[in-house]
């Protein structure tokens, strides 16, 4: 039997825990519509347009590159080789990202055709595996020990060199094996659909290289490994970079979203070349994104100073860092970071 002191001290703690976490709701309801408010009065070519006209250059600057590499000068081919990695970069980095979110069009039907054809003719795999691995775990469970803590990306048992500069070069295998594993788990129809598609992109840029280029079949193979791999390195960066050695948090004792989101993201600073093919929302405007998932590349960067300034003011952490000071960090921290078991976050005065 509890004394009555004792229940007025828990009565009066769950009061303070309910006050508190209405308190944090409140923050991420006012800080949602102060967003949502901006989206509204944006154009549609600040919400989609300047992104969607991204990606068109992209293709249209496809037949110049596979010309180019036809081209027997070596600074020809070279350039061809440079706008293949680029376009390549720009299509299945920035596309497919933006795309898994449906942040493409306003029509589900269009949305979910993009991520079809971004993730699965474009990316090499599959769009419901990328959708459930990217959005509805990584983003639904962002440091989640177990769940979006970006484990996907964690080999401990290779060295540190090796990790973070060799590894990366082998995505452009890797990802249609792990595409061929993650078919497993689907229906027949999705599975019907998935092949084909990967199978109808890789076959055009292989047909394009023989046939536009004249390259020969070898050529042609170590080419498309080339340009898809050019942009692994920094791919694999950003994506450790941004969340691992944050705060991690225990699946039964998570935080309210926005401590999730501002303790376990941080911002690389801009980048010319990253702004350009992976786009915003995974350089420098992470934190928005992880906060705001729906929204595109301009939007995020948009909506960046209301942001920043908003967590600033309320006292919550905004979260910045350099690349090279990450590569650093990573470099000579490996193996507390990848090793160990990350510390999870003390949740006392953030849950
Ligand atoms: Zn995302």
């Amino acid at each position: 039997m509890q004394s009555n002191p004792e229940k007025r001290r828990d009565t009066a703690s769950r009061d303070g825990e309910e006050h508190r976490d209405a308190e944090r709701e409140t923050l991420m309801m006012e800080l949602t519509r102060l967003v949502q408010k901006s989206v509204r009065e944006s154009s549609w070519w600040e919400r989609r347009g300047i992104d969607c006209s991204i990606l068109t250059a992209a293709f249209i600057s496809l037949p110049a590159g596979f010309l180019l590499l036809g081209s027997s000068q070596p600074l020809y081919f070279l350039s061809g080789v440079l706008i293949m990695g680029v376009v390549h970069a720009v299509i299945t980095v920035k596309g497919t990202h933006l795309a898994s979110h449906g942040a493409l069009s306003e029509s589900p039907v269009w949305a979910d055709f993009w991520a079809v054809f971004f993730i699965e003719v474009c990316g090499s795999f599959s769009a419901r595996a990328g959708v459930q691995a990217h959005v509805k775990m990584h983003h639904a469970h962002t440091n989640v020990i177990g769940l979006g803590d970006s484990s996907t990306w964690k080999i401990p048992f290779l060295p540190r060199s090796v990790y973070l500069f060799i590894a990366p070069l082998a995505v452009p295998i890797i990802t249609p094996i792990v595409a061929v594993g993650e078919l497993k788990g689907q229906s027949p129809l999705q599975i019907l659909r998935t092949v084909p598609c990967v199978c109808l992109g890789f076959f055009s840029q292989y047909y394009l290289l023989r046939s536009v280029s004249g390259l020969s079949c070898s050529s042609a193979l170590l080419v498309m490994l080339l340009c898809r791999a050019m942009f692994s390195l920094p791919y694999i960066h950003v994506n450790i970079f941004q969340h691992i050695g944050l705060p991690m948090f225990s699946a039964t004792h998570r935080p309210k979203r926005i401590y999730q989101m501002t303790h376990g993201v941080l911002n690389l600073p801009r980048n010319p070349l990253l702004d350009w093919t992976f786009g915003h929302s995974l350089i420098n405007c992470h934190v928005e994104h992880h906060l705001f998932p729906f929204l595109s590349d301009n939007m995020c960067l948009k909506v960046k100073p209301l942001v920043s300034q908003y967590l600033k003011e309320k006292k919550l952490p905004y979260q910045e860092d350099a690349y090279i000071s990450r590569l650093s960090l990573f470099f000579h921290k490996y193996q507390e970071l990848m090793v160990f078991a990350p510390p999870i976050t003390e949740l006392v005065g953030i849950q």
